[in-house]
């Protein structure tokens, strides 16, 4: 038997270990893991001088927008950035132009972004009007549901708790994880509509509005429409010490809950936020230090699941508005995720371990992705080769982003992906993309 490709000389994280192996794939899968002299003969040969060997990351917080929003990002320059940062699927979010809410929304958006993908998408669905299309719209191959407490965006009055508890049922029902934007709408409205009358249009206006209370009034209050049901919610970019104690009160009292939060929310705090300006403007916004201790907490108690980039791209003029409440919120994620974690490794604050665990075996399990998230045979070939000695400063004008900014812009990083493989195909080599545009594969709930 002649295999498509062995990868030779790796390090590679299998079974909570690090083990000198080779690796053979073919077909897209790994087929055997083991001494490279019990490797199969294989078209092409690549010897990866003891590099680490990972299993590809999940990212399940993705905006690559496209479509009517395709001048922030696209299919192609989104999933570019993904492959750049050792990412090999990304999950992505529905608030696009069109909102993804439908089956006719998702089978378009799906089949847009079959020919420019270069790593594995999934997609969200915003709820639809008419609950009974929930249904239709998993089938179809929405991998979860994303609701947003803070505006409406979707079908669904955010301000009904008894349509909440509607939506979470059927979910429930069809066993897809909802991810939800846990910021409290009427509370941060309230706030918004004082401070906008009286003139207030800076960043300490902003953060007043999105207030640490904001957070946490509304993972209360979802985790209390959740208890009476069997839905798995799964809180986004937690930010906050009490919105986190909120969630593990749920997790302790049976509830289904899981959570992430972000590179942005663990290493920066509200003085980077007032140094750098609204390029770091994001929500919720960045917090005080000692929220930052909180989440480290939580990641060190294994309290907090994943973590995820929330890459939200925009461009340079919408970050710049003039108002505070019309500059667009977001930051380019995907190309310093990965690094930055590496860097924390080195740092001794994580381990490999902690990094596979939170971007890799958890969202694969969060997300009912298959065969992902962990090197084993039978599982995917996607996999990101990293040189954990390799520095770089990180600097946003070389991103495969079309958002060319980055609130790390300029920090020095130790540890590179240089190597990415979606499927057992070469994406990116040494930051360079190598494969066509449409390489990346539609990921569907199963
Ligand atoms: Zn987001």
């Amino acid at each position: 038997m002649i295999v498509d490709l062995v990868l030779s000389n790796a390090k590679a994280y299998l079974d909570s270990k690090i083990l000198g192996c080779s690796l053979a794939i073919n077909q897209g899968k790994i087929l055997k893991i083991g001494k490279e002299s019990n490797m199969p003969r294989a078209q092409t040969k690549i010897d990866l001088k003891n590099l680490l060997v990972l299993p590809g990351l999940i990212d399940a917080h993705v905006h690559l927008r496209d479509e009517g929003k395709a001048y922030k990002e696209d299919f192609y320059t989104g999933t570019a950035a993904a492959a750049a940062g050792g990412i090999t699927t990304v999950l992505d979010m529905p608030n696009n132009k069109p909102v993804t809410m439908s089956v006719e929304t998702l089978r378009r958006r799906t089949k847009i972004a079959e020919r420019k993908i270069l790593v594995n998408v999934g997609f969200y669905s915003e709820f639809p009007k008419n609950m009974k299309e929930i249904r239709e719209i998993v089938t179809e191959g929405a991998v979860a549901f994303k609701l947003f407490m803070s505006e409406q965006i979707g079908g669904l009055n955010v301000d009904d708790d008894y349509a909440l508890r509607e939506a979470l049922e059927i979910v429930s029902d069809v066993e897809a994880p909802v991810a939800v934007h846990a910021e409290d709408k009427t509370t941060l409205q309230e706030a918004e509509d004082e401070l906008r009358q009286n003139n207030c249009n800076g960043i300490e206006a902003f953060l007043k509005a999105h207030s640490e209370n904001v957070e946490a009034t509304a993972v209360k209050r979802l985790l209390r429409i959740a208890r009476q049901t069997a839905a798995h919610v799964h809180f986004c970019h937690i930010s906050t010490e009490n919105g986190l104690r909120a969630i593990i009160d749920g997790k302790n009292s049976g509830i289904i809950v899981t959570c992430e939060t972000t590179p942005h929310h663990l290493f920066l705090s509200v003085d980077d936020l007032r140094r750098i300006g609204t390029l770091a403007l994001t929500t919720p916004p960045l917090r005080e230090k000692h929220h930052l201790a909180a989440l480290w907490l939580g990641i060190k108690n294994k309290r907090i699941d994943i973590l995820a980039s929330d890459h939200a791209p925009h461009t340079l003029g919408e970050k710049k508005a003039k108002s505070i409440w019309d500059v667009k919120v977001g930051i380019s994620g995907l190309e310093t995720t990965l690094p930055l974690l590496l860097t924390q490794v080195k740092h001794g604050r994580l381990s490999i371990a902690d990094v596979v665990r939170l971007m890799s075996e958890e969202p694969a399990e969060i997300f009912g992705l298959g065969d992902r998230g962990c090197l084993k045979e039978g599982n995917n070939a996607d996999i990101v080769v990293v040189d954990l000695k390799k520095k770089h400063k990180i600097d946003a004008s070389k991103f495969h982003s079309k958002a060319k900014y980055s609130p790390f812009n300029g920090w020095n990083v130790e540890g590179t992906p240089v190597q990415t493989f979606v499927g057992g195909r070469l994406i990116m080599d040494e930051g360079e993309i190598v494969a066509e545009a449409g390489s990346g594969g539609i990921i569907r709930r199963e």
